[in-house]
């Protein structure tokens, strides 16, 4: 399309014409300049209507946009090249509006994440710090406190280096900087020493940890066996964690055609239907004083869910408040070693 200022030479020569035209085939002077201004007129008019108009309301419409809340658009019904402008520009407006909300989405996602991050880090830091100074303040010459006080400072600096993994491992996972080391290996003896390692754990607890696998001597399966043993122990911790004494905790393991089918069964205290959906984000905990006070961070799923997918499989949970809690995951059995 020709610029405003061509069409308006364009019009102007073109009346100039007419009107010589006009002259030239013996019509009177007065006559000649009439034609002349009514070719002006009538083009300038059609300008404004169909160029300098829908023009103006892009403008609006561009100026409004300061406004982050603007939800103007452009609506130009005049020729189809204005058409087709607006139409463009609406879906450019479109995808402006869907990337500035997603960008807010990420930053709010990011400053939340930070004060999660300094709070969790915060408040074991403080506690050592408070066992330290009244240890030196003269309660290390007290036998009956001094060794209580130096191993709760030591489960608090345990905290904190389980809690700094955790969240090294979830930065990774997030970057996509940790790569998954596949490849085909007997899920049987992982489920074993998985169960073994946290054998003591569950007795400290009075609580039974057993495990049902098939008979099978040997399941092959196709994954990251660090990471998949990762996912159990959190599974088994968590069931663990989330127990009263004499209660028990069964790892189930089902040998299907395509891939193996593994719970995590406890009769513990179970999650409300509110918290179910909400479970696998970071840093979200039913109770965060039982989480903290059984040394939990609210990142252990988050992981996990991110593990199990990274391997293309789904985790799911069923729970019955005071009843218990089944997470159940799959490993595929196929796969490509490269
Ligand atoms: P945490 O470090 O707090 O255990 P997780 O991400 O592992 O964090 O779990 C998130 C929350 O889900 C826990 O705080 C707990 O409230 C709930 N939860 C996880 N597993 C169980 C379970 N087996 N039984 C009951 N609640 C559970």
């Amino acid at each position: 399309m020709y610029s405003l200022r061509v069409q308006l030479l364009a019009v102007t020569l073109i009346a100039a014409i007419g009107g010589a035209v006009a002259f030239y085939n013996h019509t009177s002077l007065l006559i000649s300049l009439l034609i002349m201004f009514a070719i002006v007129t009538i083009a300038y008019g059609i300008l404004f209507v169909l160029v300098y108009r829908p023009l103006q309301r892009i403008q609006r419409v561009v100026t409004a946009q300061e406004d982050k809340e603007s939800v103007r658009r452009v609506n130009a019904s005049s020729s189809d090249e204005f058409q087709h402008l607006s139409d463009s520009f609406n879906t450019m407006l479109d995808l402006f509006r869907t990337d500035i909300r997603q960008l807010e989405k990420l930053e709010r996602v990011r400053s939340e994440f930070l004060s999660n991050v300094s709070h969790e880090l915060r408040t074991p830091l403080f506690a050592t710090q408070g066992l330290i100074e009244t240890l030196l303040h003269g309660a290390v010459d007290d036998k009956k406190v001094n060794k209580d006080f130096l191993k709760k400072a030591l489960n608090n600096i345990e905290r904190l280096n389980s809690l700094l993994e955790e969240l090294i491992d979830i930065s990774r996972i997030e970057s996509g900087e940790m790569k998954l080391r596949v490849r085909y290996f007997d899920i049987m003896p992982m489920l074993e020493t998985a169960v073994a390692e946290l054998q003591d754990y569950a007795a400290q607890r009075s609580i039974s940890l057993a495990i049902n696998v098939p008979e099978e001597s040997e399941i092959k399966v196709f994954g990251d066996k660090e990471r998949l043993r990762q996912v159990l122990v959190n599974l088994i911790e968590n069931a663990i964690k989330y127990s009263e004494p004499k209660d028990s905790v069964v790892i189930n393991c089902k040998d299907e055609k395509e891939c193996v089918v593994i719970s995590v069964e406890d009769t513990g205290i179970g999650i409300a239907p509110q918290h179910i959906s909400r479970i696998f984000e970071r840093f979200y905990r039913v109770d965060k004083d039982r989480s903290r006070d059984v040394g939990g961070s609210g990142l252990g799923l988050a992981i996990v869910k991110h593990i199990i997918e990274a391997h293309n499989q789904t985790i799911s949970v069923d729970s019955k408040v005071g009843i218990g809690t089944i997470f159940t995951f799959s490993v595929s059995k196929l796969g490509v070693e490269v």
